[in-house]
Formats: C-alpha cells, structure tokens, sequence
C-alpha cells in the first residue's frame, strides 16, 4: 500500500498516537522534524500549530496538508511518526516501505540552518535557553519582551526552546546567526557552570528598566525648550553634520547610530570615543538624542546599561568616590542587589556605556598621571573620571565624550577609540530645524526666506544654537527692528531683548530704546555671576551664590537661568545657564558695563593663557574651585574666555554705541574699547612675529594658529573697517595657510572682512574645513586679494562653485583654484569654461576627485579651447572615460601654456590614450602627464610612444595600473623611458 493511503486508511489511529499522551510533544516532535526535511514550509507550520486550537484540530489539520502533498510527503510523515513514537505506541500500525530520500544539501542561510537542525536544537538548547535568550537581547535581537514571551511558565523546557526558534526566524538572518555563533561557543552541550554568570538576574533587568525611564525622563525635553516646555527633543531634533575624523583627509559622513559603531575606529584597544564641536554645535543634544534613543530600546540595543554623566555636574562632586558609587549615586540608585547589579557591570563591560558630557567645562585639565584601577576604592572625582577615559578602570566599558576641540590635547588623544566631529546643520538642516519650530508653514517659510536674503545669518544658523535664537526671535527678526543681525553679538542682543519682551508689561513688541537700561540691574547681576563662573570653570549654581549676587526671584523668572534638576549630588536647588555661549554673553556685558572693572579684566579676557585668577573670584566661588587643580584649569576655560572677548568686541562696537550710551559713560566705553584695540593689535602681531623667514625659493608663509581665527572673529565683532586694515597693515605673506581650523560659514565671513585689506595679493589655503556654499559666498569680499583659493574637502556644491566664479571672473589676481574632493559635478563646468574663457590670465584649475564626466569634460574643453594661460589642470578621480579625454585632448592641441595634465583614475580607455598621443605629438609646453589607474590597453600606450617620438617637452607619462601585463610594460618601458608603469 502507498503511504498515501496509508495516511488515510490509519487516520484515525495516528490521530489517537500523537494525541494519546494529553501533550503536544509528539507533535511538536513530529513537526520539527518534517519542518528539517522541507516536507512542511513555515506557512503550513505556522497554520497547523495554531495554539488556540485543541490538539486534535492541529494533528487533523498536519494530516491534511501531508496528505495534500502527495507520496514522498506521506511517506517522510509516516517515517517521521516511527521515529518519534515509542514502540509499544507503533504496535499495531503500519509504516509502509520506508522513506524517501532526505535533502543532504547544508543550507546556505543562518535560518535555513536552524530549520534544518530543529529537532537536535530543541534537544541541545533545552539546557541552554538562559544563554541563548541573553545572547539575543544584549545584541538587541530579541527585547525584553521577546525573552518574557519564550520563558512564558506554561511552556515545557523543549516548548520554549520551539518558540525561541520561531521567534528567531521570525527576527530574520542576524538572529539566527546570532544563536548560532552562540550555539559554536557553547559546544560541546553539557551544561556549563560558567552560564549561570552570564544569566541577567530579575535585578539587573529591574534596574535596566529603572535606569531606562530615569534616563528617558531625563532625556524627554531640550533645556532651551524647557521654559515653554512646547517642544519634545522628537519635535525638534534636526540631524547635525557628523564626520569622522581619521587624518586621511577624505569626509566620511555619520549617522547617529555610527558614534558608538565600529566605523572609523583607529584603536581597537581603547575604549574612549571623543565627539567634538564648537560650542553650540549640538554635542549635548546629540547625546541626549542619543539617550532617549537607548531608553526607547530604539538604538544601541546591544547595550544593556547606560550611564550617562555631566562634567559640569561633576565639577560640583567634591567627595571621594568609588566607581560603585559614583555610578549609583549620580545615575540611577540601585533599591535592589547593588552588589549584584555592580558584579553584572564589572563581568559584562561590553554591555555598558558611559557617556560624559562637556569634557572641556571639567574644572581639571585631563591628565594620565595617576593611575587607578580598583573600581571600589574611593578616589577623587578627576583620578576617577580620567582613569576610565584611559582605560586603566573598567577597560572594556565603552565611553562616549563630547568637548570642544581646543580643550582635548595630545595626552588624551592617545587613548582614544576614534574621533566623531560635529559640525552644526547643513543648509537643509537649517530650513528642517526652522520647520519643526514653527509649525504654522507659511511663517516657517518667511523666517527661511528671511534667512536666504541674509547670508550672513544663514552662515550663523548652521551652529545649532545661533539657528535656535534665530528662530525664537523670528518676531523681532521679522519686524525688520534697526538692523539686520551680523554678528553674534547681535545675535544674543536680539535674544536679550526677546527675553525682557516676553516679561514686559508692555504689549506686545513694544519695548521701549531704553530697555536695557531698564533691565540694567538684572544684566549686571547676571554678568556678574556669569563672570564669575568661568574664571572659575563653574557653570552651575546654587540658589545661595544667587542670592549672593542679589538675584531675585523675578531676574530668574527672565528665563536666562534654568533650574538644574538633575544635580543628584545635593538636595538643594542649582542653576545654570540656558547654554554656555549665554553665560559668556552675560560675563561680556558684566565686563562691558560694569563701571568698577579694573583694567586687567579685558587683558585677561585677551590674553587667556597667561591669565591669573582673580582675587575677587576665588573669594566668590570659592566652592567652586580646588585649590589642587587651579594650575591647570585654565585649558578648559580659553575657549569660554575667548568667546566672552569676542562679546566684548562686539559690545563695543560702534553700532551698539546707542544702545549703551545710557548704561555706561562713554568716557569709559571708549577707554574698554581702546583697550580691546590694542589687545587685539598685540594679539596680531605675536602672530605676524612667528611667521618663520621664508626659505630661499620659497613663498612667504603663515600657517595660522588656532587663535589667528578667534583675533580674526573678535576684529569682525567690532564693525569696523579701520581696525580691520590696521591689522592687515603690517601682514605680508604671500601665503596664509588655515587647514583644519574648524572653519565653517561663520569664520568666512569674518576672515574675508578682515582679509580683504591685505595689501598683497595671497594664496588662501582653507583646506579641510566645513566651508561650504554658504561659506564660499561670505568669502566672496576677498576674492579680488587672493591669488590663489585652496578649497580642498570642503563640502562645496556646483551652487556656492557657481558664485565663486561670477565673481572670480572680475578678479585679476585670481589665477589658482584648488577643489579636490568637493560636491562638484557637471553643472558646474560651463561656469569653468567661462572663467578660463575669460580670464587669459588662470593659471591652475584642480578638480580632482569631484563628480565630472564626459559631458563636463566636453564643457570644460570647450572654455579650454579659447583659453592661453592654464598650465596645471587636474582631473584625478572623476570619471571622464574616453569621451571627455577625446575632448580635452583636442581642445588643448593648441595650448602654449600646458604643463601638467592629470587624468588618473577617469576610466580612458585606448581611445582616450590615441588622442592624448595627438596631443603629446603637437604640444610644445606639457611636461607631464598623469593616466594611472585607468584601462589603457597595449594598443593605446604604442600610439603614446608614437607621440612621444615627436615630443621634446614630456618629461614623464604615468601609466600604473592599465591594462598591461607585467611583460608588456617592461616591454614599452624600454621603448620609451619617460614612461613609468
Ligand atoms: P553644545 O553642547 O555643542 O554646546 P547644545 O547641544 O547645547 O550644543 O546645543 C545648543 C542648543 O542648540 C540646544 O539647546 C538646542 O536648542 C539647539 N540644538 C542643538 N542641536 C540640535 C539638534 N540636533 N536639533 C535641534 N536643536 C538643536
């Protein structure tokens, strides 16, 4: 009899087999293995153990499916059955010939696998599922819930471990991979007493939840926001511009999940990730992001307990701590089996994240020198918090840090995992940030439009926190008020002034010109405390050092101070400032309008390394300050000092003369003034005297320091042109060299202000900057004394390209271009061809590693055509092929001026290489010419020796990486020797 009838005539004794025992073992049995020969996909699996039904449904329902699959069906059913039933059940029924033969194929997918080895796995994870389900959340494959729902305690041990294997198949591949990897490891199956370490007790996950919703709460709202508290950070957050920092000089762009993932790692070894950025970039939101994301179970799934820390708020823990308690005290407290949660953190350091926030407004300098491993041991607060960045405590724990990048020096950079920078929004950041903020669109798009018609604010708007004030003062931005905002000084007046509107009695935009003579007091109180807080690396307050300062209740209701809730260190209530860059604002008017400045405040502000602490703030804030560390404490505060001169500048600006002229006499406005003139004239020439005497046959340089750019910032605050030329005056370099100096839109406009009075044309060398189309525009005013623009990386677009050279086309002097690894593509290339058409005098045009193809070449070759003057073209890394080689080998047939041709890496083929030879052949002037890395074949190379007969000025044609064998180049290398294979 055929197993087909077989099934049939027997049914209702098969039935009575698999149901007989009252379990659904048997079945289930039954399945696994039909489901590991392929006689049943997943669907017919899935419909036949249905839970809600009674057993007997789901053997009928097995019965008709099998039937329904004909003969080999049958018969692997029936030999299925005869291996799961023990033989005294077999009796008396009949298994007919035997079965067909199984797949012996291994599977090609993880999946596939743990299908094809189900009913060994029910068997060998039955011991296991502990292990297993760990392994599955703390690589975030499963949740919580999933674990809840496998070890549900209705299910038998094999039970769970089945729905364990459904609910990995149904997470899909990495899952499964995931068990299996696990399943390798835990080879040979005997139970293994090291599991039971690895088991996450019901306190730990208690904790984990404890410290999510802490953290989530925490998380939930910007402090900016706080005051109106209309704004979740899910409304507002706007992706920021991430990049790696690898030194390699290519961009690789983030995204948020990458910070703590494994691209750009350039040490395996260390555990401490550095994320850098101006302040207002958006470090503490990125992280806070980040936060909330863990606590949603969203991202960083892998990490089982995140502790993040503040180092503003650890600046305020004076006592000793252990690890231990520092983790407990200032994150989460345990209610439960601290000793335990704490020995799951030490065994399992890959399951845990640190993140601290603000690195640079620690009050201590970092520093390597004390070494501390025991994670109990009471220490104080910076040996603790510097030995976990280096590793030497809790080697393993992977650490998040944000700080600015002046405030990260060489003995920390050596410990680090990678470096993460964030540079602010993109243009399309900006108009997606203004959006959220106004919900109504018609206003979002006046404010945008309002923003496009002010390059300068756009420039602004890309630091996060300028572009927040912006948008909160849209009201007064709008109103179209005195002037345009140019600086940051206008900036945070308008914020200012928006703040005492909101609490005015008036109506509404009503506030009177006197209004900050109104609110004298409350700014000079603030000023004070603002001050006085950064001298001493102390940016939270207690209601006491307000009091002190005689702020009331109503200056804190202004909305400038913000309560500090999170302080776990201290009952009491603290404050802080809405952001850093307000503190430093406040501390620029308290220097500003204060009539009892000594003199040394402004030198101090300009000169920061050289400062000394103040008697009068080391008497105020004396808490605040260790008398240990003061030494070194002022690396953290140059950045903040040197924000607060570059408020002072600006208050001191002519334009505001109005607004100050009644809150503090001119005399003494002017004396500040001049004051700050001349530290800033002083401040140049330290500079200008560093400038080593140029090498004979060399240009004069100046590679600029970091704080060149800061003089530059400050000199723009003030508004005035005489100081800018005074400065300019006394530099004369042929050279000005700003790579990697952070800068974006923002420090364009001020360093084209203040460099468009250079009396000599100069070579501007801004590579590896964040420029930008924005940034290219507010260069444009200096256009006409740059000689030559560096713009290598730096993000720029056929758009800000487009600009440039409308306004290039007009400067003489200008003659160099340097755009390797940009935005740039076709679009951008007729503007190329009108500038070289135009000017007889360009001298060098690099274009390399851009997005230019035929079609550009063709554009390019067509303003070549007209062009005498061009000697350096470089084209490496685009992808012109055969067509755009054609061309521009045609095109430059008649140059007189050609000397140095690259065309590396543009896939030309031999047909490119026939016309180069052409040009080879008639060219009078090229000496060298770059084709590496492309797919010239034999033919192609013989028709450039061809050429080169001809030729007496090639000096050198570089042809690694064609399509030539080994045997062939040294063959055509002896033909020619100015070919290098
Ligand atoms: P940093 O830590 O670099 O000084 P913050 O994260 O404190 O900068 O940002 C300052 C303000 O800018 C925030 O309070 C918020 O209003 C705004 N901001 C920063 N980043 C973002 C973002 N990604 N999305 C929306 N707003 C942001």
């Amino acid at each position: 009899m055929s197993a087909h009838q077989l099934i049939i005539t027997q049914r209702a004794e098969l039935l009575a087999v698999i149901c007989g025992g009252g379990t659904a073992e048997p079945l289930d049995c039954v399945l696994d293995l039909l489901l590991a020969w392929e006689v049943l996909v997943w669907e017919d699996y899935l419909s036949i153990r249905l839970a809600e039904k009674p057993l007997c449904s789901n053997v009928r329902q097995l019965l008709d499916v099998v039937y329904d699959k004909g003969e080999d069906a049958c018969s692997l059913f029936l030999a299925a059955i005869s291996q799961v039933l023990p033989e005294e059940q077999k009796a008396g029924l009949c298994f007919g010939k035997g079965c067909a033969e199984v797949g012996k194929n291994r599977p090609d997918t993880a999946t596939l696998t743990l299908l094809a080895d189900r009913p060994v796995l029910v068997t060998k994870l039955r011991d296991n599922i502990d292990g297993a389900l760990n392994v599955l959340l703390t690589t975030g494959c499963f949740t919580i819930k999933d674990c809840d729902g496998v070890q549900l305690p209705v299910y038998t041990p094999s039970q769970q471990v089945r729905r364990l294997l459904d609910q990995v198949k149904f997470k899909g591949e990495t899952a499964a991979k995931t068990l299996l990897q696990y399943l390798e490891q835990t080879e040979p199956t005997r139970p293994n007493p090291e599991d039971k370490k690895n088991q996450i007790s019901a306190d730990c996950l208690l904790y984990q939840k404890k410290l999510r919703s802490s953290v989530a709460a925490q998380s939930l709202f910007l402090s900016t926001y706080g005051g109106t508290g209309s704004f979740s950070l899910d409304d507002i957050y706007t992706d920021g511009l991430l990049e790696l920092m690898d030194g390699s000089g290519e961009t690789t762009t983030l995204g948020l999940e990458d910070v703590v993932g494994p691209i750009g790692t350039l040490n395996e070894d260390a555990d401490t990730i550095l994320l850098t950025g101006e302040a207002g970039s958006g470090k503490s939101t990125l992280l806070q992001r980040l936060h909330l994301l863990w606590a949603r179970e969203a991202l960083l799934t892998n990490t089982f307990l995140l502790f993040p820390f503040s180092c503003r708020k650890l600046n305020a823990e004076h006592r000793e701590l252990s690890l231990k308690e520092l983790l407990f005290l200032h994150c989460c407290w345990s209610d439960r089996s601290q000793d335990e949660v704490f020995q799951f953190i030490l065994d399992h350091p890959h399951m845990i994240l640190f993140t601290f926030d603000g690195l640079d407004e620690f009050k201590q300098g970092f520093t390597d020198e004390e070494r501390h491993c025991c994670p109990t041991k009471q220490v104080p607060i910076p040996v603790l918090l510097f030995n976990l960045l280096q590793g030497t405590l809790m080697k393993g724990i992977l650490k998040v840090v944000t700080s600015r990048p002046q405030a990260v020096g060489p003995s920390l950079k050596r410990y680090l995992r990678k470096e993460v920078h964030l540079k602010g929004f993109s243009p399309r950041g900006i108009s997606c940030f203004v959006k959220k903020h106004h919900i109504d669109p018609a206003m979002a798009r006046r404010v945008i439009d309002s923003l496009q018609g002010n390059t300068v604010l756009l420039g602004l708007c890309h630091m996060p926190v300028f572009c927040w004030i912006v948008t909160k003062c849209h009201q007064e931005l709008l109103g179209g008020q005195d002037s345009i905002p140019q600086t940051i000084t206008d900036v945070y007046l308008l914020v200012l002034q928006h703040f005492f509107q909101r609490k005015s009695s008036q109506p509404q935009g009503v506030l009177g010109k006197a209004w900050l003579e109104e609110h004298l007091d409350t700014v000079l109180k603030l000023g004070q405390l603002a001050l006085e807080g950064l001298e001493a690396s102390c940016y939270v307050f207690s209601g006491y050092e307000l009091q002190r300062n005689g702020l009331t209740d109503q200056d804190v209701s202004m909305g400038f101070l913000i309560y500090c809730n999170d302080l776990s260190v201290t009952d009491c209530k603290h404050y802080e400032f809405l952001h850093i860059t307000l503190q430093c604002f406040f501390a620029a008017m308290f220097v500003v309008l204060n009539r009892n400045n000594n003199r040394s405040v402004i030198s101090r502000l300009f000169q920061p390394q050289y400062r000394q602490m103040s008697g009068r703030s080391q008497r105020c804030l004396g808490h605040c300050i260790d008398p240990l560390v003061e030494v070194k404490s002022h690396v953290a505060e140059t950045p903040n000092l040197q924000i607060t001169a570059q408020f002072v500048s600006g208050l001191l600006s002519q334009r505001h003369h109005n607004l100050l002229l009644d809150c503090c006499p001119t005399a003494v406005r002017e004396r500040k003034a001049k004051q700050v003139v001349k530290s800033l004239s002083k401040g140049m020439q330290r500079h200008f005297k560093s400038i080593p005497r140029p090498v004979e046959g060399e240009k004069k340089s100046m590679h600029a320091m970091p704080s060149f750019v800061w003089l530059i910032k400050c000199i723009y605050e003030m508004q005035d042109n005489s100081i800018a030329q005074d400065a300019m005056a006394k530099l004369d370099v042929e050279h000005l060299k700003l790579t990697y100096c952070n800068i974006g839109p923002v420090e364009c406009t001020a360093l084209a202000y203040v460099l468009k009075y250079l009396r000599n044309p100069v070579g501007l060398q801004l590579d590896n900057n964040s420029v930008g189309d924005v940034g290219v525009e507010q260069l444009l005013p200096c256009l006409h004394i740059c000689h030559s623009l560096y713009l290598r990386n730096n993000n720029i677009s056929d758009e800000g390209i487009q600009k440039l050279l409308e306004k290039g086309m007009k400067c003489e002097s200008f003659q160099k271009i340097a755009l390797f690894n940009n935005k740039l593509t076709d679009a951008c290339t007729q503007h190329f061809a009108s500038l070289l058409k135009t000017k007889q005098n360009f001298l060098s045009l690099r274009l390399g590693n851009n997005n230019i193809t035929s079609l550009g070449a063709e554009q390019l070759a067509e303003g070549l055509s007209y062009n005498q003057s061009l000697q350096y073209l470089g084209l490496w890394g685009n992808k012109i092929g055969d067509r755009g080689a054609e061309a521009l080998a045609t095109a430059l047939k008649n140059s007189t001026a050609l000397i140095w041709l690259s065309l590396v890496d543009n896939g030309v083929g031999s047909a490119g290489a026939y016309a180069l030879a052409e040009l080879i052949s008639q060219s009078k002037t090229l000496e060298v010419l770059w084709l590496n890395k492309n797919c010239i074949s034999r033919a192609g190379v013989e028709s450039l020796i061809e050429g080169l007969k001809m030729n007496s000025s090639v000096k050198e044609v570089w042809l690694r990486g064609n399509n030539l064998s080994p045997e062939e180049e040294e063959e055509l290398s002896k033909q020619e020797s100015r070919l290098t294979f």
